[in-house]
């Protein structure tokens, strides 16, 4: 029944002179997420409007997945559209199209009309009251609320006419493309994928980085956050992950520092190399999933040490969640069953039996300094011999 589909955005309408950024970027991202959709599909920008026109048969289901993966969407009108033959015609087709929808729901409703096309020979008062007693007559269950309805009949009148109702919810945010791009440190945990997908919704487009640690970390952990990657890309579009073999940098620190501290300046060297790749590929902060007190190495005093090496903004958009509200984030964008699959992580190997969970700067630091003399070369090597794997 429907022909047509009416985007409805929310934060974008407020971005004034620079609008248009936004709605192209939106309409670039629309086009992406319907190319693999079965159907033929036009975007037309109308009237501060998005309209998705389809031509001939389209897959409805696969199209509302796909719109539902597009920042920056508020909701999804599916609207029906209709030649003007006339105004008996018209509230014909309106009831049919309410009765198909409702039946013999009790819900309360309006109908709103908007006529752009002037030469329409009612007023859009008159009509939308015909209307409705329209729709009276025809279900029995159904009753006009003006103030505070279950549901609005919505009604266009342009060269040809839309009829929608139902509202589906997009998942908000902005487009992607409007707000430059981040690295994200993917693990094959929980947390950060569902982080990079949180700043991929404010429109950031994401490159990834992961440390792998052969032998110690399997081929089959590599390929979970391969797999992890190429979900979150579902939303964020192509992410760049870089692999980078971490190993022997472990082991040095390993050899050469107290091992109860071994956690923090294993994510302090993290931190770094993430800001080489962020650097190369053009992003402008760093993403991580850490999370106030969930382990050690994320207290407010390790999270701060950790800081301290990082000369770019690092987003931690789940900082404040509790674990719970990340698994449900997990769930919503399908990360979690990849997620919770039980491989090896290169942090928990060489982790300390009592790591420190207020570490202390200055003896950081001194702790490191035992690495000055091979770790600066290292973590070159550990750059340039980065496998680049295109996610998605
Ligand atoms: P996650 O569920 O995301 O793995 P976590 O609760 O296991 O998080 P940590 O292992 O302490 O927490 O890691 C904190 C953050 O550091 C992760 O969210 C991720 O951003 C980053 N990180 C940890 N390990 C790696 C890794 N091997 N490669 C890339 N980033 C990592
Ligand atoms: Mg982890």
């Amino acid at each position: 029944m429907y022909k047509a589909f009416l985007i409805k955005y929310a934060e974008i309408a407020i971005k004034g002179k620079n609008r248009y950024i936004f709605e192209d970027a939106l309409v670039a991202q629309i086009k992406y997420q319907l190319k693999n959709v079965e159907g033929k599909f036009r975007i037309v920008k109308e009237m501060g409007r998005i309209f998705i026109y389809t031509e001939g048969e389209f897959d409805y289901d696969e199209t509302i997945e796909a719109l539902k993966r597009v920042f920056g969407i508020f909701s999804i009108c599916p609207a029906v559209v209709l030649e003007d033959e006339g105004f008996e015609k018209l509230s014909q087709e309106v009831t049919e199209y309410v009765k198909k929808l409702y039946g013999e729901k009790a819900l309360t409703f309006k109908v709103n009309t908007r006529r752009n096309k002037k030469t329409y020979p009612m007023q859009s008062m008159e009509i939308s009251s015909a209307l409705g007693g329209a729709i009276l007559d025809a279900c029995p269950n159904m009753k006009v609320d003006v103030h505070n309805p279950d549901v609005f009949v919505n009604v266009e009148i342009r060269n040809k006419i839309y009829l929608y109702s139902e509202n589906i919810p997009g998942p908000g945010g902005m487009p992607l493309g409007t707000n430059g791009s981040a690295m994200l440190l993917l693990s094959g945990g929980i947390d950060s994928p569902v982080a990079g997908y949180m700043i991929a919704k404010r429109g950031v487009t994401l490159d990834a980085v992961y440390f792998h640690a052969p032998p110690y970390t399997s081929e089959r952990a590599k390929q979970k956050v391969v797999d992890l990657a190429k979900l979150v890309a579902k939303y964020s579009g192509p992410i760049r992950l870089h692999v980078v073999n971490f190993t022997d940098i472990q082991l040095y620190i390993y050899d050469k520092c107290p091992h109860e501290e071994l956690t923090i300046i294993m994510r302090r060297y993290m931190m770094k190399i993430a800001e080489e790749f962020a650097k190369k590929d053009g992003c402008l902060g760093l993403i991580t999933g850490e999370s106030i007190g969930q382990v050690a190495s994320q207290t407010i005093h390790s999270l701060a040490a950790t800081n301290d090496v990082c000369t770019m903004p690092v987003f931690r958009p789940v900082i404040g969640f509790d674990k719970q509200e990340i698994v449900d984030v997990a769930l919503k964008i399908n990360t979690y069953e990849t997620s919770i699959l039980p491989y090896e992580d290169c942090c928990t190997i060489f982790v300390a039996k009592h790591p420190v969970t207020k570490p202390n700067l200055q003896i950081i630091k001194r702790s490191e300094e035992k690495l000055q003399e091979k770790i600066d070369e290292m973590m070159k090597e550990a750059v340039e011999t980065a496998e680049t794997i295109i996610c998605e």
